[in-house]
């Protein structure tokens, strides 16, 4: 009877064993592909090309992202929104922060960065 009770606990507890352990890695959650996440905001209006992108799990239900993206055109407010609304209804994260290039900056940028 207890060895029962011991595998609905493992059964139970599992996911959130390992989403712990992922947590702690700062490993990208598995339920996001950092390829698509690339691509999906290379594809936007302005943006030339991206780097340093980051995902991780803030907490078991949180996902944070940060990404340099390069916009020799400028960007606006709106583009933010527009970019957070759709990272969050894509791919459910909700904390993200941009750093905003000219693709000159990044001529002068010599190191893997
Ligand atoms: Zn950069």
């Amino acid at each position: 009877m207890s060895f029962i009770i011991i595998l609905i606990i493992l059964w139970g507890t599992w996911r959130l064993f390992t989403d712990s352990i992922d947590l702690a890695m700062d490993a990208v959650p598995k339920h996001i592909k950092l390829e698509k996440v690339h691509d999906f905001l290379s594809s936007q209006t302005g943006v030339e090309d991206i780097h340093d992108l980051h995902v991780w799990a803030m907490s078991t239900t949180q996902v944070a992202l940060t990404a340099h993206l390069i916009m020799p055109k400028g960007f606006s407010d709106e583009l933010i929104s527009e970019l957070q609304e759709a990272l969050k209804n894509e791919f459910g994260i909700a904390h993200t922060t941009f750093q905003f290039e000219n693709e000159k900056i990044e001529k002068e940028c010599k190191t893997d960065c």
